[in-house]
């Protein structure tokens, strides 16, 4: 993988961050993207100091001017990047009567419209390669959960991007899979704890409870499906909604 190039959105921390190292340990050269400059530059420096090749840059995935010219610095700096990792993510959870048109644009802007921008500008580059990956974090919600009709709808239009890319991109050499997470403890999970009043040890034990494994998930248990998707080997898997989610979902 010494010449391939990986873009991750959301790298400043929990799953992004965390698929950001493994993919450097898998021996990509990685971009790490985020709102949070600081943090992607720290994220860059501790892989260029394990001897990898990283680039830091701050970014707001839902801004096409942006998205654009973010994407061309990251092939100028690393090269044509050919896996993109559509991670960036928010919640603005509410109930229906309660859920704001703002919080409603919102959700759609990062997930939607950052995946399909992104996606647009990287494809460019992975179909004159002849090779590419495109993975989306979807999420357990596409399937439905109380207070989220913005976020589960947005989980569930990624699976249905997700699909179509891997029926317009594969015969480029190009795949494309989405992973839906179940419970992993990151700061995204431990905001809700704050927002619902409980502690995060109490949210997450109550949450491992419900778990066929018994445990709630890690960034790494992401990261390392991520690194499967992104493989040479995973060349015939496309157009695929992996849960990783410590058990079955429908
Ligand atoms: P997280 O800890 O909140 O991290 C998300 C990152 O995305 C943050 O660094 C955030 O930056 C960044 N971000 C937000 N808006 C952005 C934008 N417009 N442009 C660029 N970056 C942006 O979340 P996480 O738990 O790691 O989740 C990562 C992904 O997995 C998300 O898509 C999430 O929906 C999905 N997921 C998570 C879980 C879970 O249980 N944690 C379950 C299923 C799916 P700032 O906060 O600095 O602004």
């Amino acid at each position: 993988m010494a010449d391939r190039v990986a873009i991750v959105t959301g790298a400043a921390r929990g799953i992004g961050a965390a698929v950001a190292q493994r993919l450097a340990s898998d021996g990509f050269a990685v971009a790490l993207l985020d709102l949070d400059e600081q943090a992607v530059r720290d994220g860059a420096e501790k892989i260029v100091a394990g001897g990898g090749r990283a680039f830091a840059a701050k970014l707001d995935v839902s801004d096409e001017e942006q998205v654009n010219a973010v994407v061309a610095q990251v092939a100028e700096q690393l090269g044509a990047p050919t896996v993109l990792i559509n991670n960036a993510g928010i919640l603005r959870d509410n109930l229906l009567f309660k859920m704001t048109s703002s919080d409603w644009d919102a959700v759609m802007n990062v997930h939607l419209r950052g995946a399909f921008l992104m996606s647009k500008a990287v494809q460019a580059y992975q179909t004159k390669e002849g090779w590419g990956r495109i993975v989306n974090l979807s999420s357990t919600s596409a399937l439905g959960n109380r207070g989220q009709a913005n976020y589960s709808a947005a989980k569930a239009g990624l699976q249905g991007f997700t699909k179509t890319l891997a029926i317009e991109l594969g015969k480029f050499g190009v795949t494309v899979n989405a992973i839906a997470p179940g419970f992993i403890a990151t700061e995204m999970t431990a905001a809700t704890a704050e927002r619902m009043g409980i502690s995060f040890e109490d949210l997450k034990k109550g949450a491992a409870q419900a778990i066929p494994v018994a445990r709630v998930g890690t960034p790494e248990d992401i990261a390392h499906t991520a690194s499967f998707l992104v493989s040479e080997g995973a060349g015939f898997v496309s157009g695929q909604v992996i849960y990783v989610a410590g058990g079955p979902k429908d």
